[in-house]
């Protein structure tokens, strides 16, 4: 493999596939010169201005991590150098890109997402009228693309005539991407500006995408400007997303900021409750309980688990049971079993110190718990978001300094004892 195969291997993992597909794979390697120069040829000049602006920095990164030769890089423009055969605009506008299952009447409204509901309805009912943008924030699986298409569609649906545009921000750079490849930027600007309403979806993809937030960032003037309302999603507030700059993280701080929390397990027992009346399964209330309880926020993975369930129940012909559910759901369970949590992590340290995890949390100094009780306050700092005094608390109400001490001591210990240091990595993976 030669030194652009290498980093080709390497993006390959690290870069969407269609950014891949669209805009790495066309280069073509020439070689790497003997002052270690890696020169590669594309086919057009806008081509050339994109790779460089967007992917350099990685290349050159890869070549320091995977420790190739070259320290420079230099694009040619080549005329043989072929644009791939068929390239797809990913965008459609209007209803047509709405999953038919992302409405109002399907979104089970609970304490979590109550603000962002209302906002959403609101903006539904008034678009460009209430708050705009409407920005939209939670972690994975918790409503925001069924919220935000909820706006879309319900729009569509009262005004057809208005042109409606979702796109994540995944797909708004590469259509942006494939417009400067094929001289359309013209087309591209025209058919985001000309949107009365536009959604954006996964905004944080566009962090360190320097010359897609640019563009972005006019395409929201214009249509701020001209009164249209914009909708955008994201997995954190504007202020924390890493790589955006100053004047996109002020624009959307100008209308209305509405998170989602992860669900109560009232509400992930409503949601799941509602999922199953839909499929028309009956769900008795022990295994909703039972689901909820063992299954962390994340929507989509409980829907999941609903979806298997109600797969097994179907081909063995029988009604859902708690049994059933438990069984049915080992792989999965494991797989929250993972997650590193607190609780979790008492319980996997103290099987491996051959404790029970209640050991961990007595009030005992003796050192074959205080170890092992260290090293579990040590992996809920490193593995969790958890503070001090919480961490405190679940080891039976130890004070933070105590939790601080721990850690040092074992953040220490590790350095100069490979034994502990085999044990904590062994510990760690347990979480991967
Ligand atoms: P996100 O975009 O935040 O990652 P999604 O909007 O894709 O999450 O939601 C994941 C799944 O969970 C979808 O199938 C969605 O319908 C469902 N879901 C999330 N929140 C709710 C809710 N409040 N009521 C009903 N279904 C929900
Ligand atoms: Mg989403």
């Amino acid at each position: 493999m030669n030194e652009w195969g290498c980093v080709l291997a390497y993006l390959r993992e690290r870069t969407s596939r269609e950014s891949y597909k669209n805009w790495l794979e066309p280069v073509r390697f020439l070689e790497v010169d003997a002052g270690g120069c890696l020169r590669l040829a594309v086919p057009n000049k806008n081509a050339k201005t994109w790779l460089e602006t967007e992917y350099l920095p990685s290349i050159l990164a890869v070549s320091t991590q995977l420790k190739l030769s070259f320290h420079s890089v230099a694009v040619n423009v080549d005329g043989r150098t072929a644009p791939p055969a068929q390239h797809a605009f990913a965008f459609q506008p209007n209803g047509q890109r709405f999953n038919a299952k992302y409405t109002f009447d399907r979104f089970v409204v609970g304490s979590c997402n109550e603000f962002a509901h209302a906002a959403a309805r609101a903006v539904a009912d008034n678009p460009a009228n209430v708050y705009n943008p409407l920005y939209l924030y939670a972690g994975v699986g918790m409503g925001k693309t069924h919220l935000m298409q909820a706006v879309g569609s319900s729009i569509h649906a009262r005004s057809p005539q208005m042109k409606v545009i979702y796109v994540s921000a995944e797909e708004f750079m590469n259509d942006m991407v494939n417009s400067i490849r094929y001289d359309r930027m013209r087309t591209f600007h025209e058919r985001f500006r000309t949107a009365d309403v536009l959604l954006v979806d996964d905004i944080q993809t566009l962090g360190t995408r320097e010359r897609t937030q640019e563009e972005f960032f006019h395409t929201f003037n214009t249509l701020h400007n001209n009164g249209k309302q914009i909708i955008i999603s994201s997995d954190s507030a504007p202020n924390a997303i890493k790589g955006l700059v100053e004047r996109l993280k002020s624009r959307f701080s100008w209308g209305l900021i509405a998170d989602i929390q992860p669900p109560d397990l009232e509400t992930k027992m409503a949601i799941l409750g509602r999922k199953a009346e839909e499929a028309d399964v009956e769900l008795p209330s022990n295994v909703l309980n039972f689901m909820a309880t063992h299954f962390n926020s994340n929507i989509r993975e409980l829907e999941g688990a609903l979806i298997r369930l109600m797969a097994v129940a179907s081909i063995s012909g029988t009604g859902i049971t708690t049994a059933m559910a438990r069984q049915s759901l080992k792989a999965a369970l494991a797989e929250n079993e993972r997650t590193a949590t607190i609780a979790n992590i008492q319980q996997v340290v103290a099987a491996y110190y051959q404790l029970r995890a209640a050991q961990l949390r007595e009030r005992t100094n003796t050192r074959a718990i205080a170890v092992p009780r260290q090293v579990a306050m040590y992996l809920c700092r490193k593995l969790t978001s958890a503070s001090l005094p919480e961490i405190g608390r679940a080891f039976g109400g130890k004070h933070h300094t105590t939790v601080l001490h721990a850690i040092k001591k074992i953040a220490d210990e590790r350095r100069r004892d490979a034994d502990l240091d085999t044990r904590i990595n062994k510990l760690t993976d347990r979480f991967n």
